[in-house]
């Protein structure tokens, strides 16, 4: 995919966040890897998205460099390009400030799997809190994320999800929202019931093989 491509594909996907209230004003942010250039284009920070145009999206090094564009890239660029030197498989990175991730990531509880959409995600650990924007930021995500976790929360913050096409970490960043609004529920209910581990085995499987869950 050509810069032009992979620049409109990651604002899609901001403003899909914007659409679907998983960000409000210029909060959260997303990106895309290009793999054959090993660079990262990524939302600028400051700038509603619903505002700026493809063209407008800076590019950066995987160590964070801007390499290309007028607009300041996003202040969790540490975040991004740590998780894509860590994890070769990930082409795109969406971060949210999701309310009730925000309120599972408050409790610093791991997220259980409650609904079949969730089980690729879940459960979601916590990663430990640091300041947004810091490199203890990026290593406590890198570190939660591990080798094959596709979604994890951030202490006090919000949710990352991270996945090898955009459409699968807007989709992690969604879902993992719905089994956070219904694990709050159900605690609140004080009979918070998760998906029987065999059954998330099962699901985790159908979905690899492309299956709907
Ligand atoms: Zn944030």
């Amino acid at each position: 995919m050509k810069y032009q491509e992979i620049r409109e594909k990651v604002l899609e996907g901001a403003v899909k966040c914007l659409e679907r209230e998983l960000i409000r004003g210029t909060s959260g942010n997303v990106s895309m890897l290009v793999p054959d250039e090993q660079v990262v284009i990524i939302t600028p920070t400051g700038i509603p998205y619903d505002k700026l145009t493809p063209a407008d999206l800076p590019v950066v090094s995987l160590q964070g460099k801007l390499l290309e564009g007028n607009l300041k890239p996003s202040s969790e660029t540490p975040m991004h390009t740590a998780v894509y030197r860590a994890r070769p498989n990930v082409r795109a990175v969406v971060h949210t400030h999701s309310l009730f991730t925000l309120v599972f990531s408050a409790l610093n509880r791991e997220l259980p799997p409650m609904t079949p959409s969730s089980s690729p995600y879940a459960p979601v650990p916590v990663a430990p809190f640091a300041l947004p924007g810091s490199e203890d930021l990026a290593n406590a995500a890198v570190k939660a994320l591990g080798q094959d976790r596709l979604a994890i929360l951030l202490q006090n913050h919000g949710m990352l999800a991270a996945c090898p096409t955009m459409e699968r970490a807007l989709a992690a960043a969604e879902y993992v929202e719905e089994c956070a609004q219904v694990a709050y529920y159900t605690l609140l209910a004080n009979n918070m019931n998760p998906l029987p581990a065999e059954a998330v085995k099962e699901l985790r499987e159908r979905a690899l093989k492309g299956l709907a869950v």
